[in-house]
């Protein structure tokens, strides 16, 4: 185990946890939420034995669908507007490069799945095995 580091009154040790993925799932449909937090939390909710989270065609736009304000009219998630949240989160290295709306990739580093599944091949598209990514490490936040 790693020497914790403080960041204000919080101590983060460089250990895990785990997280219940059915919590993410709700998290990833609750419209009070952020387009960006939503898209994590379903990113997380589905993340497979080799690192990725896939969706079908269409799926993450409807997971991620937004609610009209003035007529109340629920509708997905626009292309546009998902591709993007993806951007976002690859830039902002919470995400790989490769990232999108079939396959979301996480960085190796950042995820255990229990398994050696990042040479597991992606059954959503062949953009390329996580083994050609280099990790990001933590995400500065
Ligand atoms: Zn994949």
């Amino acid at each position: 185990m790693s020497a914790p580091r403080r960041r204000s009154s919080i101590t983060i040790r460089d250990s895990w946890i785990a997280v219940s993925q059915a919590y993410d799932d709700r998290a990833a449909r609750n419209f009070a939420l952020s387009t960006d937090v939503r898209l994590l939390s379903a990113a997380r909710a589905r993340i497979e034995f080799n690192g990725h989270s896939h969706f079908g065609r269409g799926e993450l736009r409807h997971i991620l669908s937004k609610v009209n304000e003035r007529t109340g009219e629920v509708s997905d998630l626009s292309n546009s507007a998902l591709s993007r949240a993806i951007d976002r989160m690859v830039e902002a290295r919470m995400l790989l490069p490769g990232s999108w709306s079939e396959c979301l990739i996480h960085d190796p580093f950042t995820v255990q799945t229990g398994v050696k599944g990042y040479e597991t091949e992606c059954p959503a598209k062949p953009h390329g095995l996580s083994k050609n990514f280099q990790s990001a490490g933590i995400p500065s936040v």
